[in-house]
């Protein structure tokens, strides 16, 4: 058993993987022993990520806020508090918060045998961004 009490400090999300501002708190890393990665990404209003995939598919589970998602080729949905996504590995997608709504979610995800979590495309143009009628 070890406890790692809340002693790490919040980072960040770097400029060519996310628009807008995020700030990632780190739950778990991969280690030799499990591939599990695990962070808590918080999205401020209109902030999501680039397009992007992950080897092994991705779960998201939204704890606050109003959130967005889109895989390539279909229409930007809307997620709330409790919500949860599996993205299936390989598949293009973003996720953020809404234009004028925070939005915090959990990352699962496994890192493939090289250790690589995703693979980072373009960031998610203003046009490509927008909210569903509601
Ligand atoms: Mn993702």
């Amino acid at each position: 058993m070890r406890i790692t009490k809340n002693s790490l400090n919040t980072t960040v999300g770097p400029e060519e993987w996310f628009t807008g501002t995020v700030y990632v708190d780190t739950i778990t890393t991969p280690t030799e022993q499990s591939r599990l990665s695990a962070v808590n990404v918080h999205f401020s209003p209109s902030a999501r990520t680039a397009w992007h995939t992950h080897p092994c598919g991705q779960t998201i589970y939204v704890t606050e806020g109003i959130g967005l998602c889109q895989r390539r080729g279909g229409p930007v949905e809307v997620l709330y508090p409790g919500d949860k996504v599996f993205f299936e590995p390989n598949e293009e997608h973003w996720h953020g918060a809404a234009p004028q709504r925070f939005m915090t979610h959990i990352a699962f995800l496994e890192v493939d045998a090289a250790g690589t979590s995703a693979t980072w495309g373009s960031h998610v143009t203003d046009e490509e961004y927008t909210m569903p009628a509601m």
